[in-house]
């Protein structure tokens, strides 16, 4: 029977493919095919990490201390026996052998389809050894040897399955998925995601986007309602998955596909010509990047720089193993020099909130860290709570600057305090640079306007950097009182609400009249809803997914912003967000 999930649209674009049903905290691990002839191999992998396991644990029953409690020896004696269960041994290797997934993803996969047995029981005593097979399993991957992912190897058609085409996509479907996690993606198979929990502008949302991966999150109960296999669309343009489509509603969906990669050869066309509006106006479209990896495709989309290189995710998902100056530096000069001599703006890591160090999902590190972790030490005021860090982190972005255009972005800064502290910091860096002799560049020192305060008090931050850029996603959440990330109050998430306008329009205003650089880096920027506003607000340096550039241009060439600009005023005299979104043409001078 066909039924339907509703969540919130975050990602573009239509995936249709069988379920892949993942517990959050095992995301992250590797999800490839073997080829036919690994097979055995893969087995065998599986088999050395059990008796590894095995091993531990007897060694582990030995030395318990004649004094430890029975029930601990009991305990182990029943997770050896489930390493050894039929279960979970013979159906992994099913997996494998059928699937001819890596024994990672078998071994998650057998644990999703048991653990989901366990829920089922009727019994407490018997429900609560769930926590036990998870262990072992855990035990199990942490003792897999790592092998590099083979790629370019498709999965063979699934026994019974309905016969959908020939090609086997799969999509991908948990309760959460962290924003780092999102980086497996890019060498993952999935071609899709749902997620019962998330928000529009949540990070994980932000970085789907990045990807180009249809997506839709918030889905409430969508991990529980799909059974493995099953079969899905994801609408990522109306927020809705489609689980076992009939035929007719199927050839629907391939039709808007084969409809969206039209569309996207066609917009493909438009990548190397230059933004500029209809009344000769030249708009700088740059990208925002997560990973060194993603300025060549900034590159191919036709980005004049990088706007944002969000730095944190070199951060995260490190085991308590943060990258040192080296490590950094040659992260940052791999993108400096991936641009090819356009600009890269490097933000100072923005780390805490939805984006933990830890490997925390983000409502674990809710409830571990903080009551409200998007007002507590997040972004600029964790750097100035690690200065050596923070130090380490400006030094090593100086050095990648001598071999091409940095500029540094401080995020979410509030107070004249942490400019000040922030710009001493900078300096004591080109010191201790210059005492050891190593080279660097000028970099520009730009601030991310992200906060109401700092949006407020644009003239007097102006005096101190060289330019700003427009953090929408947060300046929305700030100014609303909004968790960006909490689907419960995304319908009150609003760019179109007037004080957010107002605060947008003022700091592109007061940096214009100043003469200071003004970019929005905010998921807005990559919205071809706002285009025309921004540029009526006199905006123009955008940044953006490197994706949504081709679209964005497409607005660009078709506006002409001085008739744009005569319908600003109605727009910012709206009193909700509602008129405000009508007002662009109509309350204006425009048509
Ligand atoms: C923003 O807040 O708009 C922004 C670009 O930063 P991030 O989404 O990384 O918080
Ligand atoms: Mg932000």
């Amino acid at each position: 029977m066909s039924i339907q999930v509703f969540g919130m649209p975050v990602s573009h674009g239509v995936a249709i493919g069988r379920a892949v049903l993942v517990a959050s905290s095992r995301v992250d691990v590797a999800h490839y095919f073997v080829s036919a002839d690994r097979v055995e191999h893969e087995i065998d992998r599986l088999r050395l990490a059990r008796d590894a396991v095995a091993a531990e644990l007897e060694e582990l029953k030995r030395d318990l201390p004649p004094e430890a409690p029975p029930e601990l020896s009991a305990l182990l004696d029943v997770h050896l026996m489930l390493l050894h269960d039929d279960t979970l041994a013979v159906a992994t290797k099913t997996w494998i052998r059928e699937r001819h997934y890596n024994a990672e993803w078998a071994l998650s996969a057998q644990l999703e389809v048991m653990a989901r047995q366990f829920d089922e029981m009727e019994d407490e005593y018997l429900r609560e050894r769930k926590a036990d097979i998870e262990q072992v399993v855990e035990r199990l991957l942490r003792l897999l040897a790592p092998e590099p992912p083979q790629s370019g190897t498709r999965p063979p058609a699934p026994a019974g399955g309905a016969d959908f085409g020939g090609e086997e996509p799969l999509v991908l479907v948990a309760n959460d998925v962290a924003p780092a996690d999102m980086l497996q993606f890019k060498r993952s198979v999935f071609t899709g995601f749902v997620t019962d929990v998330g928000g529009r502008n949540s990070h994980t949302a932000i970085v789907a986007r990045s990807m180009d991966i249809p997506a839709v999150v918030g889905a409430r109960e969508a991990s529980r309602l799909i059974r493995q296999d099953d079969w899905l669309v994801i609408d990522g343009d109306a927020g809705v998955v489609i689980v076992n489509p009939s035929p007719i509603v199927l050839e629907e969906y391939r039709f808007r596909q084969r409809q969206s990669e039209l569309e996207r050869a066609r917009l493909d066309r438009l990548r190397h010509t230059p933004a500029v509006t209809l009344d000769g106006q030249t708009i700088e479209l740059l990208a925002n990047i997560e990973m060194p990896d993603d300025a060549p495709s900034a590159v191919d989309a036709g980005a004049v720089g990088v706007g944002l290189f969000r730095s944190e995710f070199l951060f995260m998902n490190r085991d308590g193993q943060l990258p040192d100056e080296e490590e950094q530096f040659e992260a940052y000069r791999a993108a400096v020099v991936a641009m090819r001599g356009l600009p890269v703006t490097i933000r100072t890591v923005d780390i805490g909130a939805d984006k933990p160090l830890e490997r925390l999902t983000p409502a674990e590190a809710r409830h571990e860290h903080a009551l409200n972790p998007a007002l507590g030490l997040r972004a600029i005021r964790w750097s100035l709570s690690e200065p050596g860090m923070f130090r380490q982190q400006l030094r090593a972005i100086l050095r990648a600057s001598a071999f091409g255009k940095v500029r540094v972005l401080v995020p979410m800064v509030a107070h004249l305090s942490e400019i000040r502290l922030t710009l001493e910091a900078l300096a004591r860096a080109r010191q201790q640079l210059d005492d050891a002799g190593r080279a660097y560049g000028r970099v520009e020192v730009g601030a991310m306007i992200e906060v109401p305060a700092a949006a407020v008090m644009i003239d007097r931050f102006l005096e101190h950097f060289d330019f700003v850029s427009i953090g929408t996603n947060d300046l929305i959440q700030y100014t609303l009182a909004i968790d960006r990330a909490d689907e419960s109050v995304s319908h009150l998430y609003d760019p179109w609400h007037p004080a957010v306008l107002h605060l947008i329009a003022h700091t592109i205003a007061r940096a214009n009249a100043l003469g200071r650089g003004v970019s929005v880096c905010g998921e807005m920027a990559g919205d071809a809803a706002f285009t025309d506003l921004l540029l009526a607000m006199g905006l123009r340096s955008f940044s953006m997914h490197p994706a949504r550039i081709a679209s964005i241009k497409q607005r660009v060439l078709r506006a002409d912003t001085r008739r744009l600009a005569a319908g600003l005023q109605a727009v910012l005299g709206a009193e909700d967000a509602q008129t405000a979104s009508t007002r662009l043409y109509t309350g204006g001078a425009v048509h």
